[in-house]
């Protein structure tokens, strides 16, 4: 008998190269025999401050009627959505799992074999993923020196077979913002969907959505994994033309969204203050820990910090922090990052500080 049958398996899943994740408190326990009490995790832009109360005490009211069906369309959610976003209720799509769910829903709807998708590098890994296993393929255009992206480079990529292109702002993980103007010089010269990610756009100074209301292939991507704290229900929602939002319920997985995952983003989006809070700690942290880390800071418009540790390498200075107890997210394994950047999540003031005493430890050692 054989032990297994890769024949089966669609050819594209093969160029799939594994999606690398940030570590777990448990990994880092286990590898360095650390107390996991005592791990400051900073790898993955989750909330330092948690979940908001109200939200929690959601979870446990559901906990009960686990036994149920959510709805299929998730309207409470969206319905909840709509009073946030200012968008009615026919623009929005809530996704499980989490806004990965959403990309996958589009390239399902969109990619068929021989598409390409055009990814501006380096950024979030996941694009291609579900681009490749709908039989696309995803075309590569670098970013400029300081991660800022030039439309006609984007536009130059885009061929007839291009379905999707994939933006993200603030970028992961280089934090910067796409100005209006470059979106809309895109958005008005091509024929694919263009797909922006605003998964930090809490944090951020300004937001693209609004664009929704005037051109019909923009969709918006949004998380309650990062500013509302629900990482670990895998929860995230759509902005999209109202055409666009019809066909995706047509392909989407009905209850996509969980029970308690929909009551915990109904009552984490009531929670005003919670989400206040969450936004004032990233920056404030964000100030300090631009001013306070000895190397390269690139400025921030997300919950997380992108430090270039030149002349030493990502790689090392993350192990030597590892071993202090702080995870952090070596890039090396991002796109075009090279081998020297590393991304740090913006945590409480006391890890904030924390943080800066490794690196300083780090840099003099060298
Ligand atoms: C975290 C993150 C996501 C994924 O969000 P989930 O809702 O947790 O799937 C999407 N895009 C970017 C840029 C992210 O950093």
């Amino acid at each position: 008998m054989s032990l297994s049958r890769p024949e089966l398996i669609k050819k594209e899943i093969f160029e799939i190269a594994e999606y690398v994740p940030g570590k777990s408190i448990e990994e880092i326990a286990s590898a360095y025999g650390l107390d996991p009490s005592s791990i400051i995790k900073l790898g993955s832009n989750e909330n330092p401050l948690g979940p908001s109360s109200k939200a929690i005490q959601a979870l446990v009211n559901t906990a009960p009627c686990a036994n149920i069906y959510p709805s299929a369309d998730a309207r409470e959610l969206r319905e909840a959505l709509s009073k946030y976003t200012g968008f009615p209720v026919s623009n929005l799509i809530a996704s499980g799992p989490g806004m990965d769910g959403l990309l996958d829903g589009i390239c399902r709807l969109v990619i068929e074999k021989g598409d390409e998708v055009i990814v501006p590098t380096p950024t979030f890994a996941y694009y291609e993923l579900p681009a490749r296993a709908c039989g696309g393929k995803p075309v590569f255009v670098r970013r400029n020196q300081d991660f800022s992206l030039d439309p006609k480079k984007i536009l130059e990529a885009e061929s007839s077979k291009t379905k999707i292109i994939f933006l993200c702002s603030p970028n992961n993980p280089s934090g910067n913002l796409l100005p209006e103007d470059d979106l809309r010089k895109i958005l008005e010269n091509t024929r694919a969907l263009v797909f922006v990610d605003e998964a930090y756009v809490e944090f951020a100074d300004r937001n693209l959505a609004g664009l929704v209301r005037e051109y019909d292939n923009l969709v918006i991507g949004r998380t309650f994994s990062k500013v509302f704290g629900l990482a670990g229900l895998r929860l995230g929602y759509g902005i999209m033309p109202e055409w666009l939002a019809k066909e995706y319920i047509r392909a989407a997985t009905p209850f996509s969204v969980s029970l308690p995952a929909l009551k915990a983003g109904v009552a984490a989006l009531s929670d005003t203050e919670h989400l206040r809070k969450s936004i004032e700690v990233v920056r404030k942290g964000r100030e300090y820990l631009e001013e306070k880390i000895p190397f390269k800071v690139y400025p921030s418009q997300a919950n997380f910090m992108l430090v270039d540790v030149t002349p030493l390498k990502a790689k090392a200075v993350t192990e030597s922090l590892m071993k202090k107890g702080i995870i952090v997210r070596s890039c090396d394994s991002f796109r075009d990052a090279g081998d020297t950047l590393i991304r740090v999540t913006v945590g409480t003031p006391d890890q904030n500080e924390k943080v800066v005493r490794a690196f300083g430890t780090v840099k003099s050692e060298v």
